[in-house]
């Protein structure tokens, strides 16, 4: 399948190649149409005209560069897909109307009957229920491994295996997956590794550079991160991403034109964004591991980490999202999360405001209580999403918490 317009718009004033990861995310993808408008417009249109009757047929047939139909390609939409290729160094972007149909489409263009997919066992909820409840009834079945232990990975690989799939960190509990080595298993098993990079961003971790096929984004986190729109994206090479646009194209699950503009605006100060929500998280971490009522905190910022060093290694920053676990169990959490002004109770994470979530009745409330326990997600474990609130004023509200134990 071609891709209509794709020459046409990618057209760029500069090297993209010489330039720094803060120059792309303000300036790749850019859309000039010709009037000098200096921010990007947004094309909101269900489909496009032609000159002729000669040009039409040129175009359906592929002839002809060209958009045809905003289900198919939208100049907005393309923007917002370079720009988000170039901050992941991928060649091509895939927009898709959520993060969940970023995942849904990998599995459905990339995977046939009778694949196998190796999986984290921490990944997002819906990601487990889309591979357990749906993909398996196109006869694709799902292994879920402990994220954390290379063992597992290698020794759950089949015949069969195509894909390997997860997040990194995850949610809640901040574990790492060496991306490295897992790339490797994957590419030794002849499978293709796709990465959740939800949690990270582009700026803090870029998955393909350590070795990873694919990366997808829940858009609707941090690329926004002003919780506005709901939107995803697929990044990688141009083979596996002429599949995923084909199955984006023809199943309907894209993003629509003022998402993408929303997303291309969210992805212009994305870097800045990032960098406070760490440094936040990281004095909010600290603080709360001298509290006497906190039992435990979990983020790959604090020394204690199991897997600091990995972090280091993969990671530029440590990112927004830590949890703790509170002394008590679910009765203490819910009391903690009750006594706080500020902070939103969401189950919403990569927002500029602060969330706060009890995972073992919400986000994960539909894992079976086995599973959450070997997982580690317990009854007293409170996530937050630390925003960019004013620091003493979001430890205030946590101080609010504390008291409340
Ligand atoms: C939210 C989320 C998703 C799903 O994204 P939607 O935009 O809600 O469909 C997938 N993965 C992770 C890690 C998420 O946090």
């Amino acid at each position: 399948m071609s891709r209509p317009g794709f020459e046409r718009e990618e057209r760029i004033q500069f090297d993209l190649e010489d330039c720094g990861f803060e120059t792309l995310a303000l300036r790749a993808g850019q859309v000039r149409n010709g009037e000098g408008e200096h921010c990007d417009p947004i094309y909101t249109t269900s489909s496009f005209v032609f000159s002729s009757a000669r040009e039409a047929a040129a175009r359906f047939n592929g002839d002809e560069e060209g958009n045809i139909y905003s289900r198919f390609t939208n100049p907005s939409v393309r923007a917002f897909e370079n720009r988000i290729a170039a901050m992941e160094g991928g060649e091509r972007g895939v927009a898709t109307a959520s993060g969940m149909a970023a995942i849904l489409s990998v599995a459905m263009s990339l995977l046939q009957t009778g694949d196998h997919i190796v999986c984290s066992r921490s990944v997002f909820g819906s990601t487990v229920s889309l591979f357990q409840k749906y993909i398996s009834r196109a006869g694709i079945e799902t292994t879920f491994v402990d994220p954390t232990d290379l063992d597992a990975w290698r020794g759950a690989v089949q015949k069969n295996t195509r894909l390997f799939f997860l997040e990194t960190p995850s949610n809640p509990l901040s574990e790492l997956t060496d991306v490295r080595a897992v790339a490797e298993i994957a590419h030794k098993a002849d499978a293709l590794l796709a990465v959740d990079n939800c949690f990270c961003t582009p700026a803090l971790q870029q998955p393909l550079k350590l070795g990873a096929d694919i990366v997808i984004h829940s858009a609707t986190k941090y690329l926004d991160g002003q919780g506005r729109c709901i939107g995803g994206a697929v990044v990688g090479y141009e083979k596996e991403m002429e599949e995923v646009f084909g199955f984006i194209r023809t199943g309907g699950a894209c993003m629509s034109p003022f998402n993408a503009w929303v997303f291309m605006k969210g992805l212009e100060t994305l870097s800045l964004r990032m960098r406070e929500h760490c440094r936040n998280a990281q004095a909010m971490a600290e603080w709360l591991q001298q509290q006497p009522g906190i039992a435990r905190v979990h983020y790959a910022g604090l020394p204690s980490h199991p897997q600091h060093e990995l972090a280091k290694s993969q990671q530029t920053g440590f990112g927004g999202v830590l949890s703790f676990e509170v002394a008590g169990g679910q009765e203490a959490a819910w009391r903690f999360i009750d006594a706080t002004e500020i902070v939103s109770i969401t189950g919403n994470l990569g927002d500029v405001k602060t969330t706060i979530t009890h995972p073992y009745t919400t986000t994960h409330g539909r894992m079976a209580d086995a599973d959450k326990d070997a997982a580690g997600i317990t009854r007293s474990l409170v996530r937050l999403s630390v925003g960019l609130e004013t620091l003493e004023d979001l430890k205030a509200d946590m101080q609010r918490g504390l008291d409340a134990l």
